[in-house]
């Protein structure tokens, strides 16, 4: 059998949707279990939808995600070049072989999108081009008139392929349209370059999203008109997203970050995007869920591969990235988070280590942070009804009680690390013979104003400073005596 060869071929168009990131995935693992290659090839025919630097975004969402592509733009495989506008003086040839052999025409209706000249391509209807005789349209082209070259279907037909994923797919031709091959400009329409270069670069596997299925009959007419194999098609299920009514719909910006790179601008690791989104529409057949690229490699199957539209779970891949930031080892973890807490130039700054120590454990997202942390830059408003907590038997009189003795013992501790304030607060509980739990409490709230924090009131002190912690228990005080 020939050697396996993928292809990934995005529109720049900016910014890399997590469906394409899967496509890509997916072609990538399927390469990869093959022994074959992974090719990128840039489809640029649309210059109307052309956006500055989405090439470069293509090549840093690859490379941060860990897919390493073995032919493209910048690596040479003897296939190239790699970016559709770059071939453009190649498609004419094969749009004029297709006029020959009377699988295509000329048509001189208009411009080449305008609405008016594609309802009469459409599904059934004819356009007048379609039956002029061959010799007075050549000569009408020869005369330098504007036209585009356009498939010519045969509406008679039933067109049936085989799909990896969707199995047998049947469709009737009459619902085809004639539709445009190369435009007055010369360029490409997507339809044909894609299928001239996935010949051309010798594409074994088609992987892509399953809006294309229904196009795929006009793709295997192309290729039957030059005689050329039929790639095998791999089409992938829809990603959908569940708002808050709990209604499915195609993925898109109303239920959550739907690029790459805004999931990473907000706090989900690469490494675990790619985990999550290889389980959109494959399953490895087992329970397991976690998966590094190169055992996702492994295991990958086309078999594996579902057919019924994928639920984009936020709350699932929030999980995933909660177990990835606990895998990380503590210096990677403190240097991926930092620029996440926004600490630059607050007194805080120096103590990001024992910061990041708290945080660790309990980041499910880099960009909830700044949240969890805030309290230490600036503690908020509270009420004294904070102080009331039933499992630690605190409350608003016995804090009035202890917090200033508490707080005279705490100001006697002449090395203030967290270990030492634990040892105050431990030490009181037990000679008063009340619950450990109760001074913790009391002091924790006295010093962070919040009812949930990241570390007990030891750590917290700690990084607090002691003057600091001193006077947020100064502030409480005067808060109790109202
Ligand atoms: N350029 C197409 C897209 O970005 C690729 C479709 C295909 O892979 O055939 O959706």
């Amino acid at each position: 059998m020939s050697e396996v060869r993928t292809r990934f071929a995005p529109s720049p168009t900016g910014f890399m949707h997590v469906g394409n990131l899967r496509t890509a995935l997916y072609a990538w693992l399927l390469a990869r279990s093959e022994g074959g290659k992974f090719i990128l090839r840039i489809e640029d025919t649309d210059q109307a939808r052309y956006v500055a630097n989405a090439v470069e975004v293509i090549y840093a969402t690859l490379k941060s995600a860990g897919l390493e592509h073995d032919e493209g733009p910048d690596k040479d495989g003897g296939y190239g070049p790699y970016i559709q506008s770059e071939r453009k003086g190649l498609y004419r040839q094969y749009a004029e072989k297709l006029v020959e052999s009377g699988h295509a025409y000329y048509c001189f209706c208009g411009k080449d999108d305008a609405e008016e000249s594609e309802e009469i391509h459409e599904a059934s209807a004819l356009c007048p081009c379609a039956s002029m005789d061959a010799a007075s349209a050549a000569a009408r082209v020869a005369a330098g008139e504007a036209h585009v070259i356009r498939q010519r279907i045969d509406r008679s037909k039933v067109s049936s392929f085989t799909d990896a994923v969707f199995g047998e797919i049947q469709i009737e031709n009459k619902v085809l349209d004639d539709q445009i091959l190369l435009k007055q400009d010369n360029m490409p329409t997507y339809n044909f370059a894609n299928v001239i270069d996935d010949h051309l670069m010798n594409i074994t596997h088609v992987v892509r999203g399953s809006e294309y299925l229904s196009s795929t009959p006009k793709y295997n007419l192309l290729y039957e008109a030059f005689n050329w194999e039929i790639p095998t098609y791999v089409h992938l299920p829809l990603i959908m997203g569940r708002d808050a009514e709990g209604n499915v719909s195609k993925l898109s910006k109303r239920h959550g970050s739907v690029s790459f790179e805004n999931l990473v601008a907000e706090g989900y690791l690469p490494e675990a995007i790619v985990n999550y989104i290889a389980l959109l529409g494959w399953s490895p057949k087992s329970d397991r869920e976690i998966f590094t690229l190169a055992e996702l490699g492994e295991a990958f199957k086309v078999s594996g591969l579902n057919k019924s539209p994928a639920v984009f779970d936020y709350e699932k891949l929030r999980w995933m990235n909660s177990e990835y930031i606990k895998a990380l080892d503590f210096e990677r973890f403190a240097s991926l988070a930092k620029p996440f807490a926004k600490l630059e130039g607050t007194a805080l700054e120096s103590k990001w280590d024992s910061i990041a120590a708290l945080l660790h454990s309990r980041t499910e997202v880099f960009s909830e942070i700044p949240e969890k942390i805030g309290f230490l830059v600036e503690q908020p408003e509270y009420s004294v009804e904070l102080f009331c907590h039933k499992k630690s038997k605190s409350d608003v009189e016995n804090t009035r009680t202890d917090l200033p003795e508490l707080r005279a013992r705490l100001a006697g501790l002449t090395e203030w690390n967290a270990e030492n304030i634990s040892g105050v607060l431990s030490g009181f509980a037990a000679e008063k013979e009340v619950k450990a739990g109760r001074p913790m409490w009391q002091v924790r709230i006295a010093v962070s104003g919040c009812a949930v924090t990241p570390g007990g009131p030891g750590e917290i002190m700690e990084i607090l400073g002691k003057d600091e912690s001193l006077a947020r228990i100064d502030k409480a005080l005067l808060k109790l005596a109202l």
